[in-house]
Order: C-alpha cells, then structure tokens, then sequence
C-alpha cells in the first residue's frame, strides 16, 4: 500500500474514517516500508511491531463501533530513544543504558497514545543528545534520506541530535515522530531533511519520562512533514503535568484553531548577526527570498541587531556541560544499566562502568562540565555564563517589543558528509549557532523548509517568538508554507524505491 506513505495526518484521518482504509493497513504499510528501506537508513533502534498492530487494532475496533476517534487516531508516530516507553529498550543510543527498560510510559507517550497514535519504534539519536549529526550514537550512525538522491553519491548526515527522528518522518517511517531539543537538535535536523521541527517554549510539553540532559534547556517537540501535523501533534502533548515541576499552568490549547488565519500587519525581525559571516552564501539567499515571501503576505520586516548572540554558543556550552555533568552522575553501574562485573570495590565498579559505558563524546562533556563547576572556577565559568545568558534573554525581550516574531536560519550550512566534522568538535558546535538562543532565552522556534541548494538539498528558515507565542509561530509557519510548495517534499530517489 505505497499510496499511504507520505501522508498527511488529515488525509490518512478521512481514509480512515470513511473506511477506505483500516488502521491495520496503515501500520503495516509502514512497518513493511520500515522493514525494507531501515537498512540502509537506520533510524531505528528498536522497531515496536507487536505494540503497533496491537493500538492499530484498537483504532479499528473503536472505528467499526462508532467510538469518538483521538486527534491521532491510526497516526504512525515514532519517538526518540530519550523518551521513555514502557516494556521498550530506551538507550539514548549510549552503551550504558543499552539494556535498560523503563517501567513507565513518559507522559509525551501517553499523551500520544490517548489520542490514539501507533507507535512504530524508537528512533536513533546522538548518545544522550550530545551532538549535531547522530554520528556520536554508540550504535550506528542514520543516514539523511536526501543521501539516497543519488547526491554524488554523498552519505549525508541527518543532522542531530534527534536524527532518527528526522530521518524517520522524512523518509516517510512515521507521519510524524518526537525529538527533544536541548540547543537545536530538533531545529537542525529538520533542515537537514526538509521536514518542519519545532522546539516549543520551555516548559509548554512536560519532560517527565524524558531522560535529562541539560533541565534548564530541553524540550520535547514535534517534526512532521507539514506545519498542520506539526500543530496536531504539539496540541495532543502540551498542557501542564503535576509529574514535572517546570511544566507551565498554561491551559490545553488548540494549536490548530488560528493556524490558517492571515498573517498581515505581522512584525518580523531579520536578525541582522545571523545573515552573514558563517552562514553559506546559499542559505542567506534563500532566507532573503522567504522575506520577500513575508512582505507579499503582509508581514512588515525590518532588520534588528542582537549583539549579544555571538556570546550564546560559549555559554550554552558551559551551562549544558555543567548540567549533563550533573545529570548523568546517576549512571555508575548501582541503579541503572551497565555495570562491571569484574571490579573487587565499589569506586573501580564506578570507574569502570563509567568508562566502558559512555562515548568520547560524553566524556569530553562531563569532563567540561564538572571544571566548570568546580571550586575556583564557578564564578568564572558557570556564574559569568548565567549572567551572559540573562544579557542574551534581555535581549530578546527589547526584540520583542519591536516585533512579533524574528526570522533567520535553522543552520549555517546543508546537510554535510559523513565524517566531515568529527574530528573537529568545534566546527559541528558551530552547526547550533542559529538555534542556541532559542533554547537559553526559553522561548519557542520552529524551523521549515525554504529552498533547495544547487546540490538539491534542502535548507531551512527558523522563526523565533516570546514565551507563549507558540500559536503565532504555527501560524505564519503555516502561512509561508501555502505560499510555497517546499514541504511534503519527499527525497526524490526514496519515492522510486518505496
Ligand atoms: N548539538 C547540540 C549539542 O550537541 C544540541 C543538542 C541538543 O539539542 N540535544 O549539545
């Protein structure tokens, strides 16, 4: 049933419900298309078939009974190895936590599956999140569905850290899936692969059963292929959890309700620091483009300068070390996953189990982290960062009272090869300088396809807005979309082979 590949929530929504399809068919679909094409991709670290033919099934029943139908009702969704799901592996694709099973769904999950969702699997990421290209996973790296294109037969990265994500709604897995952002790793990848990807503001979806990497930064978000599914997937997971002490009292709101509405008189800020030096020459063409895109739809655009931002990626990378540092202390062999066998003492299991369970990658950042945090330097590292972070959140705020929304790039460059960047750690750093800021200020930013490079490949626009503005964002999301025909866009070699 290739015909049901690629589908929008709606669409596959009316098949359903006018019984030109049963929810069964849906899934298997996907689970064939998964079982064929995922070797070569690997978006995949756990393929959930049992437990998607069982919730298909379900949809099915409450359909031929007539049962009121949830906002996801016989979706395929996948969801990253961070977010817990129970009876699942969830390994944040690290050796460390490579057998652990979570006893409990996190509430992203459950959410998900009120509204009736399939779950088809769990998806590929950097280890714990740490990472631009899903290269760092302990297992395998994913490769960027665009990659098949024939691109010179180019082997692409999908972008990170919630590349398996990414990867799976671009390569048409799963309609929709869940990634977490902590400094743009739901932002990045969707550029990467042409899908759109939302980080929504801090606190709006609850984290409770997402595994920490940097609290005072993650955030769980929607990819989809288009705006729509975007919005129906953030409003059947936001709204407040007693489990998570950050989560916002805001009432439950329907993302889908002023989603179409025009965007005209719309004040957007072109963030003058982010369109130039660093940014290829391509991408700052094609988000010009989008802005005259904007004025033809009645959005009023002006330039506003934000010198603050050049600080953010030095302070993010204090602030989430220091955080992962203390975050995954809890992983030494006692309570969760791995752990030597062989040590005779407590501090060599400790030791052992540390350095046999965690990646470079991971090291390198617990090591940044716990000096940052140590006596003597605190104030000099930690302190200062906090305090520069409030300069760059002020910032923002002055922004805001000029302007409703502010537009740049998700990332600096296109999807880039394999290996390009790993043996360079500051170069793939320099892949978040775009998406950074969002996540220190705690506001919302979603990024889109815009364009196409020379190469074919995809380029994203990022948009920016106050704490709350989810909404808004949606909506001229939407707006530029219908102008334009650069979502839903499958990589064209996929299509032949689907
Ligand atoms: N690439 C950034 C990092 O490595 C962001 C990761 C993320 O958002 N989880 O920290």
């Amino acid at each position: 049933m290739k015909e049901l590949i690629g589908k929008s929530i709606s669409k596959l929504q009316e098949l359903l419900a006018s019984k030109q399809v049963k929810a069964k068919e849906v899934c298997d679909a996907h689970l064939n298309h998964i079982d064929r094409l995922d070797k070569e991709i690997f978006a995949f670290n756990t393929v959930t078939h049992g437990l998607a033919r069982k919730q298909a099934e379900l949809v099915d029943q409450q359909i031929a009974a007539g049962d009121k139908l949830g906002k996801l009702a016989g979706i395929p969704i996948a969801l990253k190895d961070n977010i817990c799901l129970q009876g699942y592996p969830t390994t944040c694709s690290s050796k460390i936590l490579a057998n652990f099973m979570p006893p409990y769904d996190a509430t992203v999950t459950k959410r998900l599956f009120e509204q009736g969702a399939v779950c088809v699997g769990k998806t590929n990421m950097d280890e714990f999140a740490m990472g631009s290209s899903t290269e760092n996973s302990a297992f395998k790296p994913t490769l960027n569905p665009w990659s098949l294109m024939g691109n010179g037969n180019k082997k692409l990265v999908p972008g990170g850290s919630s590349g398996g994500s990414t990867a799976s709604v671009a390569a048409g897995f799963s309609t929709v899936a869940l990634g977490s952002d902590t400094g743009g790793s739901i932002r990045q990848p969707a550029s990467f692969c042409g899908v759109v990807g939302m980080k929504p503001t801090y606190g709006l979806v609850s984290r409770f059963g997402l595994v920490a990497f940097a609290s005072s930064l993650d955030q769980i978000g929607p990819l989809g292929r288009t705006t729509e599914d975007v919005a129906i997937t953030l409003s059947a997971i936001a709204g407040h959890d007693s489990h998570d002490s950050t989560s916002l009292p805001e009432p439950k709101v329907d993302f889908l309700s002023d989603l179409k509405k025009p965007i005209k008189g719309l004040r957007l800020g072109i963030i003058s620091e982010l369109l130039g030096e660093g940014i290829e020459a391509e991408i700052q063409e094609a988000i010009k483009k989008a802005i005259e895109t904007y004025r033809s739809l009645g959005a009023k655009c002006d330039q506003v300068s934000m010198p603050n931002l050049k600080h953010a990626l030095p302070v993010y990378y204090i602030i989430a070390t220091a955080e992962a540092s203390a975050n995954l202390a809890r992983y030494d062999g006692v309570r969760y996953g791995l752990r030597d066998k062989e040590s005779k003492d407590v501090l060599s299991m400790y030791y052992k189990t540390r350095q046999a369970g965690f990646g470079a990658e991971v090291k390198r950042r617990i090591m940044l982290g716990t000096f940052a945090l140590s006596t003597g330097y605190y104030d000099a590292y930690y302190k200062k960062a906090q305090q520069v972070r409030q300069l760059i959140k002020n910032e923002f705020d002055q922004a805001f009272q000029k302007f409703d929304l502010l537009i740049c790039p998700t990332s600096p460059s296109v999807a880039f090869e394999f290996g390009a960047k790993t043996s360079d750690p500051l170069s793939m750093y320099l892949s978040d300088i775009a998406t950074i800021p969002a996540n220190l200020a705690g506001i919302p930013a979603v990024s889109l396809p815009c364009s196409f490079d020379k190469q074919g490949l995809p380029i994203g626009l990022q948009l920016m807005g106050p704490a709350l503005s989810d909404a808004k964002l949606l909506q001229a999301a939407f707006a530029f979309e219908s102008t334009t025909n650069f979502d839903n866009q499958p990589p064209p070699a996929l299509l032949t082979k689907v």
